[in-house]
């Protein structure tokens, strides 16, 4: 078996239900400090890996909102638990990985779900501090990969309306890591297909309590943080999740495709 089909055999063992890989040229258009080549020179793929979150707290927001960001939590622990895991396989085999932070398609603020590495050496002490718009931007300009782009390129789906990954079998539920790696693994096609309706649809755009979305597909992050920080005190909101028409029929989406 070669590299690659072992790397995502140990990551389904470890939980992973997708996994996708992204050779780096795939970036070369990115911005600059936003390639994987920024993070690593001799970089040659970007591996993401996509987990369902259950959807039992998804749906009983907004009522349950506290479980649902305690299901949150809990996922991405573990997910960068069997993260660092690949990282290990990764490095037995002679290559180097680097971990970036789990992400969602809807991150904590839906603010920055384009972070995945952060460079160590440009980050300040405050940068974790998500709270602080400032923080954010100063984090922003430190640089990093993105997650949704990365899951794109990777072929796991597409950008929607709603400004998350939209993924064929998990909707918007799901949960993102990646690793950037000097292994030159093989990569997978970009998804091809029509996720979100953006013409039909737009149900997220109703959802949003924040009045964030456009029609047009823009996205408003300040309207998003400041409606999670400062009415829902610092909760994830995640009712663009709830509302994805991807949520009410998967096995139906699949097979139009
Ligand atoms: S529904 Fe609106 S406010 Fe809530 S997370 Fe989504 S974009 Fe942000
Ligand atoms: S709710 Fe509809 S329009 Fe909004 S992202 Fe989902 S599929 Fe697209």
């Amino acid at each position: 078996m070669d590299l690659t089909c072992q790397f995502k055999e140990t990551a389904r063992r470890l939980g992973f239900d997708r996994v996708g890989v992204a050779p780096v040229s795939r970036f070369e258009l990115a911005p600059a400090g936003r390639r994987p080549t920024d993070v690593d020179p001799g970089a040659k793929s970007v591996v993401v890996f996509i987990t369902r979150m259950l959807n039992t707290p998804i749906e009983f927001l907004p009522e349950r909102r506290i479980t649902y960001n305690i299901h949150w939590e809990e996922h991405r622990h573990r997910r960068m638990t069997a993260t660092y895991e690949m990282a290990h396989f990764i490095e037995d085999h002679g290559f180097r990985a680097h971990c970036g932070v789990t992400a969602t398609s809807l991150p904590r603020f839906h603010h920055r779900a384009d972070f995945m590495h952060i460079f160590p050496e440009t980050a300040t002490p405050e940068s974790p501090n998500m709270d602080d718009p400032g923080s954010l931007r100063r984090l922003e300009a430190a640089g990093t990969l993105s997650t949704r782009r990365a899951a794109v390129e990777a072929g796991l789906g597409e950008v929607g309306i709603n400004n998350l990954l939209i993924t064929p079998d998990f909707g918007p539920r799901i949960c993102i890591n990646s690793i950037i790696t000097d292994a030159e693994l093989e990569p997978d096609a970009r998804f091809v297909g029509e996720l979100c309706d953006r013409e039909g649809c737009l149900v997220c755009l109703e959802a949003c309590p924040a009045g964030a979305m456009g029609e047009d597909g823009s996205f408003d992050r300040s309207k998003c943080a400041s409606y999670q920080e400062k009415t829902l005190g610092g909760l994830r909101c995640g009712l663009c999740l709830k509302a994805c028409a991807w949520r009410k029929d998967y096995t139906v989406k699949r097979r139009e495709l």
